[in-house]
């Protein structure tokens, strides 16, 4: 099928306020500044979405992100074609920034970018974004998140809330001295819960004591705990570990999973294509897992609807074994910005097999939501 080329792109920046403020070891977030791309070609348009601006330690920020998108990303991807083969649509932009440790300033604006190229590539061909990413499951296994809450209580109480609105596993951020104590009580009070603990790199090796009394609690994994270059401390403290470590902020590229499998640093990656340059990428770095049997899943970085969309289709593909962060559109926004809303039902989301990411976006709200926009062509 001969591929689109890309004629003109749109960026917009909008603001949304979360239902209520994200808690982490890393700081709280009450509103979300997205940049969102729009891509136009063949009559077709493909959408992407930056998660710049949803994780304040890493270099991105959305206005960096819209800078390097309008100064630099979209101009050098108009003219060209959308894709260049089944898996590598992404080819087409790799020169836009993605791979490599040299350009992490600019690789949540060249995923947001990348993917709205996929979008666009897949409407062409006249198949789902699942489909084109190669994916096999219709339906995927979905978790929560729950930020850092005031007390233990509020804690078990809102877990509660989510058990019964059916998610498979619950997963609890952690920082010191909010760890042990709350997540025992978590696993008193539910007992054959899925749990696992998010600490966003909050320790050091020196924590052992503590990070051994969380192995004491059945947890099925507990996610970056040390700092995300220490790649050498995750395969230490993983010898000293029954629970999986899950590495999330440390995988960056495909040669950060190699180096993780290299030094066995992790049982378990969380990949976040938002965060990874795009589906590309992605898609590399689960075949390489997939083939070491390194069970994956699909992280979430507080997304509208749009970048939903995008995380369901990858986790579509077969070596996401374990529920994903993909929660229902309710979890975290009053109104989506794409119809119809994610529902999450028997702890499970359903892929769309619509054109694309089979959503579409709801222009009203999204022009009530837009601070600026500018077209590229
Ligand atoms: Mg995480």
């Amino acid at each position: 099928m001969k591929s689109p080329t890309i004629e003109r792109g749109w960026l917009r920046e909008i603001r949304l306020r979360l239902r209520e403020p994200f808690r982490t070891s890393r700081g709280t977030i009450e509103d979300r500044r997205i940049v969102l791309v729009m891509l136009e070609g063949g009559g077709h348009e493909g959408w992407g979405e930056c998660v710049a601006g949803a994780d304040s330690s890493w270099p991105e920020t959305p206005d960096t992100a819209w800078k390097a998108l309008e100064t630099e990303l979209l101009p050098r991807a108009l003219g060209r074609a959308v894709a260049l083969g089944e898996r590598a649509v992404g080819a087409a932009l790799a020169t836009a920034g993605t791979g490599g440790d040299d350009t992490l300033e600019t690789r949540m604006a060249a995923g947001a970018l990348e993917m709205a190229a996929w979008d666009l590539a897949a409407r062409a061909d006249g198949v789902s974004l699942s489909q084109k990413l190669g994916g096999t499951q219709t339906l995927v296994l979905v978790g929560v998140t729950v930020g850092l809450q005031p007390s233990n209580e509020a804690l078990c109480d809102l877990v509660d809330r989510y058990v019964s609105e059916g998610y498979q596993r619950v997963k609890v951020k952690i920082e010191p001295r909010r760890d042990v104590e709350p997540v025992a009580e978590l696993r008193a009070r539910f007992p054959a819960l899925r749990l696992w603990a998010d600490a966003n790199a909050a320790y050091t090796l020196s924590d052992l004591p503590i990070l051994r009394d969380l192995d004491s609690l059945g947890l099925e994994l507990l996610e970056q705990p040390l700092k995300a270059h220490d790649f050498e401390g995750h395969a230490r403290l993983q010898q000293e570990l029954v629970t999986p470590i899950c590495l999330d902020e440390s995988i960056t590229s495909e040669r950060d999973a190699r180096r993780a499998l290299e030094l066995r640093a992790c049982g378990i990656v969380n990949l976040k294509p938002g965060r990874l340059g795009g589906h590309a990428e992605s898609v590399r770095i689960h075949d390489l897992l997939q083939a070491a049997r390194v069970p994956v899943w699909c992280g979430g970085m507080l997304e509208t609807g749009i970048g939903r969309a995008h995380n369901l289709a990858l986790a579509s593909l077969p070596g996401f074994t374990l529920p994903g962060d993909i929660s229902a559109s309710r979890r975290y926004w009053e109104r989506d910005l794409v119809t119809p809303e994610f529902e999450v039902i028997g702890g499970r989301m359903q892929v769309p097999s619509g054109l694309g990411i089979g959503v579409a976006v709801d222009e009203e709200y999204l022009r009530a939501s837009t601070v600026r926009a500018v077209v590229i062509e």
